[in-house]
């Protein structure tokens, strides 16, 4: 015998009645209900289904309805009378409704895919080109101090070199016309080696292995006017509010807030751990190309350097900007073949 305490609507009035649901096993039950006792078989009742505390509804075909928060006599009235075979807890609205469960699951799983895919990219472009270049320049200073602190040492080029260099590096951001303060650093590379990089400020920063490797300053200027491209697009910009951006939605869905607060002190780690992509190469390398194009510079320079640099890099490959993602080096040289 199931008891069940709760409230009857007669369907007509909304006044609620205290009542009493007792089932017996017989497979209809008694609602005591004030204008006389109400019998129907529990097959023909509606029960609705158990989400958390919500009071269950039983609804009869002539419009009445039982309701009570004794969520599990219901259960118990639904697994006596063979409605149903599991306690209609959580198992039973996921055995029940799994389809749903999985079609809403993969559903969601394309949103949040499409989002970080195509969504986050487009605002970071957007963004990152509304920022003004007061942004950048902040976040590049920040970034080369833990640079200095973590990676790179002083140069030990000839002040020669390094004065003959930033002269030709001066003339040609001076044909840019553009809103970011350029300046050129040499460093030793240590761990990265041969390479250069571009931080989002417009300090382009160029080891003093790569210009060990280089045969003429022209295979330089190549590799200079790849960073320019970089951050003319607002590369390093668009990868970091990119990366804040994924780290906002998997907050939003983890509830891990650490990812986000810790967004402004991760920018030097996100410049050196995440490589550009394969887009934003390309497109570095086509700024280059045109520039190369524009001032009479042979383009083979740019080629040679690439190869040498390939040659004795190998196959390990680091991190940092030059050699890092980049599309496959015979893609790259094709670019510059082409013409
Ligand atoms: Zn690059």
């Amino acid at each position: 015998m199931i008891e069940i305490e709760g409230t009857y609507f007669d369907g007509h009035s909304s006044t609620p009645h205290r009542s009493r649901l007792i089932y017996d096993g017989s497979g209809t039950f008694t609602i005591r209900a004030p204008d006389g006792d109400r019998t129907a078989p529990v097959t023909d009742v509606l029960i609705s289904d158990r989400l958390a505390n919500a009071p269950r509804v039983l609804r009869l075909t002539d419009g009445s309805c039982f309701e009570t928060r004794d969520n599990d006599s219901v259960d118990r009235l639904l697994l006596d009378s063979g409605r149903s075979r599991w306690p209609a807890r959580g198992v039973h609205l996921l055995e029940s409704r799994w389809r749903y469960v999985l079609l809403v699951a993969i559903l969601t799983i394309g949103v949040v895919w499409f989002w970080i895919e195509r969504g986050i990219p487009a605002l970071a472009d957007h963004v990152a080109k509304a920022l003004p270049a007061s942004t950048s320049a902040a976040l590049g200073d920040q970034s080369m101090k833990v640079l200095d602190e973590i990676l790179f040492t002083a140069s030990e080029l000839p002040q020669q070199t390094q004065s003959r260099m930033r002269a030709r590096f001066r003339d040609m951001v001076a044909t840019l016309r553009s809103p970011f303060n350029y300046r050129l650093e040499f460093r030793q590379g240590n761990a990265i080696g041969a390479n250069a990089l571009a931080l989002p400020s417009g300090l382009i920063v160029m080891t003093d292995e790569l210009v060990r490797l280089s045969e003429h300053d022209e295979e330089l200027l190549a590799i200079l006017a790849h960073e320019i491209g970089h951050v003319e697009h607002r590369h390093s910009l668009r990868m970091i509010l990119q990366n804040s951006a994924v780290a906002l939605v998997i907050a939003s869905v983890t509830g891990d807030i650490f990812s986000i607060t810790a967004t402004a002190a991760t920018v030097p780690t996100i410049l050196i751990q995440t490589k550009f992509s394969r887009e934003f190469e390309t497109e570095a390398d086509r700024f280059s190309r045109d520039y190369m194009h524009r001032h009479g510079i042979p383009l083979e320079r740019f080629v040679t350097i690439l190869r040498r640099l390939h040659d004795q890099s190998g196959p390990q490959s680091t991190t940092l900007d030059f050699l890092s993602t980049h599309p496959h080096v015979k893609d790259r040289i094709q670019l510059f073949e082409k013409n």
